[in-house]
């Protein structure tokens, strides 16, 4: 049995997120799943403490509050389930290491959340596994990459900082040629905005700790299987016993009724915001693959049904100590790691500096924006008062 037999069908996104992973008949008629914290589950009987048939039994096994947000997801993804994991670098780990052994070649876009290359590059390699990047726009050419001990390819989509769209649904479509398992980390769009599991991805990433959290508190991790894989995620996950705390859990329950709401609203502002930035002289480009001109536009707008609130720009050739006086002065934008929280943060970046596949030479330096839920026309103040410094400092 899967965890998303219950599915209640035709019912939309947002009466879901309000309704998933929620029975308050079975908790005094509140309307949220408590905190269970624990780790000794009590048997009634020597039979049903050797049996282990009652529904919980350890609490490295899920609680009822786990069980919520698992089920939840698994319902909002259409995935058979999902894992709970601390941290979204976690559940990476974990759906690579459900997916290769020793021995194994695998396919890892050059436009993937850095950490995933430094756990390929260290822990993989010395448990054997060899892994090659590849072009994030290679589309149906990665047949050509494909080698007999293939057993994996990692997609993620928009690239982590750079913003190039993956055709999926064809990288998958080759992969299941060959019986690879194609992971996706779906992080930026969360399943809202693309279904993984219909489009061709087995295990599926979030880091919970962006968007689901919403609000900058937490760290969290999710990874959700179709059915073919779900049982070998499952297994593995109990062999690492790997399990998130149970505040998290519950905060990203809470974050889960209002995820919606909160990434149209991201989207809205991040598409006005991207559109006001292509005007600035000072910008050469923006990286958003919601705008009509960006060269990802024809597949996100044919396998998305949304944009986050995450873009890139690139500036016009300037000196280093340039930005640092447009970014020092900034007082509504923090600098600072991790996104899809109420506040808007930017950060300088190079992916020069780790890209092998690919080159990275956008023409002049990079930042990427995470938009918050502040009054836009603020933030573009905030951002004018920036370019002024900028020009000034140039
Ligand atoms: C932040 C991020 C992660 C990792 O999440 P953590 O909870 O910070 O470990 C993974 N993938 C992407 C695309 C991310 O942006």
């Amino acid at each position: 049995m899967t965890q998303n037999d219950q599915e209640p069908k035709g019912r939309r996104s947002r009466t879901r997120l309000v309704h998933a992973g929620r029975n308050p008949s079975e908790q005094h008629g509140f309307i949220n799943t408590p905190i269970y914290r624990g780790s000794t589950v009590l048997f009634p009987t020597v039979e049903a403490l050797e049996g282990r048939e009652q529904a919980y039994t350890y609490g490295t096994k899920g609680t009822p509050t786990t069980d919520a947000l698992e089920n939840a997801w698994s319902e909002l993804s259409g995935a058979a389930g999902t894992v709970l994991v601390p941290t979204g670098l976690a559940a990476i780990t974990l759906a690579l290491l459900t997916a290769a052994k020793a021995g194994d070649h695998i396919l890892v876009s050059d436009s993937a959340y850095g950490p995933t290359r430094h756990f390929c590059d260290t822990v993989l390699t010395r448990l054997g596994v060899e892994t090659e990047y590849y072009d994030p726009c290679v589309g149906s050419g990665i047949a050509a990459l494909i080698r007999t001990n293939t057993s994996t390819v990692l997609v993620e989509a928009p690239g982590s900082q750079s913003f190039e769209m993956q055709d999926v649904p064809a990288i998958s479509d080759v992969a299941h040629a060959h019986q690879a398992c194609v992971i996706m980390d779906n992080t930026w769009a969360t399943p809202l905005f693309f279904p993984p599991h219909e489009r061709g991805v087995d295990l599926a990433i979030e880091a919970g700790t962006k968007y689901l959290s919403g609000h900058s508190d937490l760290l969290l991790g999710l990874v959700s299987a179709n059915g073919a894989w779900w049982k070998r995620l499952k297994d593995t996950y109990d062999a690492f016993a790997m399990c998130a705390g149970p505040e998290d859990v519950f905060l990203a329950l809470r974050g889960l009724r209002t995820m919606e709401l909160r990434l149209r609203e991201a989207e809205r502002q991040g598409q006005d915001l991207a559109r006001w930035l292509q005007g600035r002289p000072e910008v050469l480009r923006v990286l958003h693959p919601a705008l009509p001109d960006d060269p990802g536009h024809a597949i996100w707008k044919r396998d998305f049904s949304g944009s986050s609130g995450l873009f890139s720009i690139i500036l016009k050739p300037c000196s280093k100590q340039a930005v640092a006086a447009m970014l020092d002065g900034l007082e509504l934008f923090g600098m600072g790691y991790s996104w899809g929280g109420f506040e808007s943060l930017v950060i300088p970046f190079d992916c020069s500096t780790y890209r092998t596949a690919t080159k990275w030479n956008p023409g002049g330096p990079a930042l990427r924006f995470q938009v918050g839920l502040e009054d836009i026309e603020d933030l573009k103040e905030d951002l004018q008062r920036g370019f002024a410094r900028l020009t000034a400092a140039a």
